[in-house]
């Protein structure tokens, strides 16, 4: 019994016989769902806060609004919004990059200490906001690898550690060289994951608390963005969390070569 929608099946007639000739297309079929999926997601992501700064903008212009308080607070909405669209087109700019690869990024020795303090100064507010402790005190660790990613990578797993972090918290990171490459540690005593959801963090848009995601500035693509690249770079990735305790991330990233 064959499964149309799994097998494509091509009948040619030549002079002595028939050939049968099936294609597995269960990969095409699911890529082309993924594809549909994804476009739909985005759509609800930017239709939410577009609806928002239409509202918003439609009020202002309309002079309805009086209270110079009010009209203060709605600009101040309009511009969260904005930057979260930003954000996230940011997101699905980075994510095409990595999916279509053609272009190979340029690949250069980089002082992994640098670029943790890079991100921690993007995290500055956060952390002061929240008491949140920072604690990298490993040696320098040189990786050849490309800048714009390995910060993006960073960034990303920082960046969840501190924002799903409770008030007064902790965030350990820690670097070292693993063999030929390296191996990136972040703890952090937060909220954790919970079990049934820990498989699932890695798709796009899967978020546990979509409340929690978006007010800390989250897109919901930020886990799959580093699984990406971790896989561009032949590595491997692990996440062990406990429900209010705390979830630990260890990524393992081979040698690289120089471009
Ligand atoms: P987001 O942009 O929403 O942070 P991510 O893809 O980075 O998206 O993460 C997916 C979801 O996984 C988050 O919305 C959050 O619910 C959960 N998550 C990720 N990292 C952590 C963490 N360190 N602690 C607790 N929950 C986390």
């Amino acid at each position: 019994k064959i499964d149309h929608n799994i097998y494509a099946c091509y009948i040619s007639r030549v002079d002595f016989g028939t050939t049968l000739l099936f294609v597995d297309i269960t990969a095409s079929k699911k890529a082309e769902k993924m594809r549909s999926e994804f476009f739909s997601n985005v759509s609800h992501e930017l239709k939410t806060p577009m609806t928002s700064i239409r509202g918003y903008s439609d009020l202002l212009a309309q002079g309805v609004v009086q209270n110079d308080k009010q009209k203060q607070m709605m600009l101040e909405k309009i511009q969260t919004e904005v930057d979260s669209m930003s954000r996230l087109i940011n997101d699905i700019l980075m994510l095409s990059r990595l999916e279509s690869m053609d272009i190979e990024a340029e690949m250069m020795p980089l002082k992994m200490r640098g670029i943790v303090e890079e991100v921690l100064e993007s995290y500055e507010v956060e952390l002061a906001k929240h008491d949140i402790c920072m604690e990298y005190d490993f040696e320098d660790v040189t990786y050849i690898g490309n800048h714009q990613q390995i910060y993006t990578l960073l960034n990303n797993v920082i960046g969840n550690a501190i924002k799903y972090n409770k008030d007064h918290g902790k965030v350990y990171v820690d670097i070292e060289e693993q063999g030929d490459g390296m191996k990136i540690v972040v703890e952090d005593t937060g909220i954790g994951i919970p079990l049934a959801d820990q498989n699932r963090v890695f798709e796009r848009f899967y978020r546990v608390d979509k409340g929690r995601s978006k007010q800390r500035g989250g897109t919901g693509l930020g886990l799959a963005i580093v699984k990406h690249i971790v896989s561009h770079y032949k590595g491997t990735i692990s996440l062990k969390s406990e429900l209010n305790i705390g979830t630990t991330i260890e990524i393992v990233l081979p040698q690289q070569k120089r471009t």
